[in-house]
């Protein structure tokens, strides 16, 4: 008897996806090869065959991008592949997730544009369709966009598409649906992609009220600071990341202060995490929205980047940034005159993209680190995190003082001024 109780309980967790704790993580992949430029960001929900899915198209475009690659010869400006991702989850069950793939070779007359969708019920561990969810009135919506996008719109194409709506792109909020399209769809490709919301209230499906998420309000503390003691300003780009908790714990134990340098994309899912990062002295500063490559971008998308970034920070965590770092280290005059706040470079790179080993990570930035200079890491590595643990009690033994980078200029400011 008792053994088929346990045995029971045992099975229990496998029938009943019900009370699943599941973390989301974003998966991060930027690479500066000398074949490409890639920057690549996805949700890992925690649950399996979503992941599956979503894992399979990032492949299927990568594997794609590297038979293009394969048949061209570049020299100086190379392709850049960048995908970027939404995550929201609806009514506590639906995971909403749109992914963006952009891709731009000196090759291509126009960078291509792909949009690719995911609605997945959680609670019945399955992918719904457009019929799933609510009533759509495909007369009307024809009808629309039609109107709004008269200059492009293929009317034969538009027909065909609208003919199997099971196949349409979309995701949903308690109050709308969203319907996407991708270029050449349903118009000629000087539309892009089309993106079509209307309002929905009723759904076929139960949807629970989400509750709103409060913005945290930073207060900066002052710490003491001392102009003679060697100083060092640690910086981290791209992320934050599923390592970034661990690396502030660390920085707090050896009361040492960073800056990072964080991607827009990634801050309404590392609420929690960025406001650790704040609470405990750091400082945060703009490194883009997706990580594009920024020098090669109209000016209107370069605005996009940075404010979009500037302006969820503002919105989720009430921290105004004054940083910026741009990406892949590339700047321009046209990207200098067209950026409003202070740019950052740094004088120590470790190298810790490349090298992924912790010891070598720490050999690289104990040979390089002096007084007063600015050290590039990015804390979306494990390895990187690792290689702390080791150079952070060793910069303490040798007296460094391990600041932000606002700290550090103020430190230099003082050291001038008693000069
Ligand atoms: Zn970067």
């Amino acid at each position: 008897m008792k053994k088929w109780l346990l045995f029971l309980i045992f099975l229990i967790p496998l029938f009943c996806g019900c009370n699943k704790k599941t973390e989301l993580t974003i998966e991060a992949v930027i690479e500066q090869n000398k074949t490409d430029l890639i920057s690549i960001h996805y949700p890992k929900t925690g649950f399996e065959k979503l992941d599956r899915e979503i894992k399979n198209y990032i492949t299927n475009t990568r594997l794609n991008l590297k038979q293009y690659i394969k048949e061209n010869v570049y020299i100086e400006d190379l392709p850049e592949l960048n995908i970027d991702y939404e995550y929201k989850v609806v009514g506590n069950r639906y995971s909403n997730i749109v992914l963006t793939t952009f891709f731009t070779s000196p090759l291509l007359a126009h960078p291509i544009h792909d949009i690719k969708t995911f609605v997945f019920d959680q609670k019945e561990n399955k992918f719904l369709q457009l019929s799933d969810i609510a009533t759509i009135h495909m007369g009307k919506i024809k009808m629309d966009l039609v109107k709004q996008h008269q200059d492009c719109i293929l009317i034969d194409d538009l027909e065909k598409v609208f003919q199997k709506p099971n196949n349409l792109k979309f995701t949903f909020t308690d109050q709308s649906i969203t319907l996407y399209f991708n270029p050449y769809e349903i118009a000629s490709g000087n539309c892009g992609i089309i993106k079509y919301e209307f309002p929905n209230k009723e759904f076929y499906i139960p949807i629970e009220k989400t509750t709103l998420q409060k913005a945290s309000l930073y207060k900066p503390n002052k710490k003491e600071l001392s102009s003679k003691k060697p100083t060092i300003a640690l910086t981290f780009d791209d992320g934050p990341s599923k390592y970034t908790k661990e690396i502030v714990k660390l920085l707090n134990e050896y009361d040492a202060n960073a800056t990072f340098f964080i991607l827009g994309n990634k801050v309404e899912n590392y609420h929690d995490t960025l406001t650790f990062v704040l609470e405990s002295g750091n400082e945060l500063g703009n490194h883009s929205y997706n990580h594009k490559k920024l020098t090669k971008l109209s000016s209107k998308e370069l605005h996009n980047q940075i404010e979009m970034t500037n302006e969820v920070v503002k919105k989720t965590l009430g921290y105004d940034i004054r940083l910026f770092r741009p990406t892949y280290g590339a700047t321009s005059n046209s990207l200098k005159s067209n950026i409003n706040m202070e740019i950052v470079l740094w004088n120590v790179d470790t190298e810790d993209w490349k090298l992924r080993n912790s010891k070598k990570i720490y050999e690289k930035a104990l040979h390089d680190i002096k007084d007063g200079k600015i050290i590039l890491m990015h804390d979306i590595y494990k390895s990187t995190l690792e290689s702390l643990k080791l150079l952070l009690p060793e910069l303490k033994k040798q007296g460094y003082q391990i600041v932000t980078v606002s700290e550090l200029k103020e430190i230099q400011t003082k050291r001038n001024e008693k000069n």
